[in-house]
């Protein structure tokens, strides 16, 4: 995969189509990702914060979610094809776990955003098992989520809590998990419950 090193971050040129694609052939093949969507603030706060640069260190996949991101990319004499955001690949795998029936866990927002979310996927993605879900306000500290979710598998874990929690979250439990898809949305639950 080719890659393009941005402040010491390293990311993804791959096209939109070429993610979802490597996504789902992952899934198909009970393989584990850990995708971030970069946007430049969360760039400059990798490159600026020790602890965070870690926890991004251990992603598979950091895409370019802004068009600052190609650009920084295009000023370093790299090419990144296009942006490729948190909010696009979520519908696109909604999509993609619609047709084949693939099992979603929800994790983040405030409860009500949360359920209005569930409603709205279960009403436009039917085939879509939502495996289970969690608002995103509780104590880190408690494994019980992570351990909700290694023990269900979900293909899918959607981790909505927003920059840079998100990417820590995933960043601490993601050794505990077998399999999945690892992604975080920022306020897209947000966008679907409108
Ligand atoms: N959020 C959350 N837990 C928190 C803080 C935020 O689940 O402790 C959710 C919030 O409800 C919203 C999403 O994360 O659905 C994005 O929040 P915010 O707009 O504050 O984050 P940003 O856009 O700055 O990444």
């Amino acid at each position: 995969m080719d890659k393009v090193n941005i402040l010491g971050v390293e990311v993804s040129a791959m096209t939109h189509d070429q993610t979802i694609n490597t996504l789902i052939d992952a899934v198909d093949n009970d393989k584990k990702k850990f995708v971030v969507t970069a946007n430049p603030e969360i760039i400059l706060h990798a490159y600026e914060n020790r602890d965070y640069f870690q926890e991004l260190s251990k992603a598979d996949i950091i895409t370019a979610d802004g068009i600052g991101v190609v650009k920084g990319a295009k000023l370093l004499g790299r090419s990144i094809p296009e942006r490729v955001t948190g909010f696009d690949l979520f519908i696109s795998l909604l999509r993609k776990a619609d047709q084949k029936g693939n099992s979603i866990y929800l994790l983040g927002a405030k409860e009500a955003v949360l359920n209005k979310t569930v409603t709205y996927i279960e009403e436009q993605y039917p085939n879509i098992k939502i495996v289970g879900k969690h608002n995103g306000y509780f104590d880190w500290e408690d494994p019980s989520i992570a351990k909700e979710i290694a023990g269900k598998k979900p293909d899918f874990v959607f981790v909505a809590l927003g920059f840079p929690r998100q990417e820590k979250w995933i960043g601490k439990y993601i050794e505990q998990f077998n399999k999945g898809v690892f992604i975080g949305i920022g306020g897209s639950f947000d966008v679907l419950a409108g």
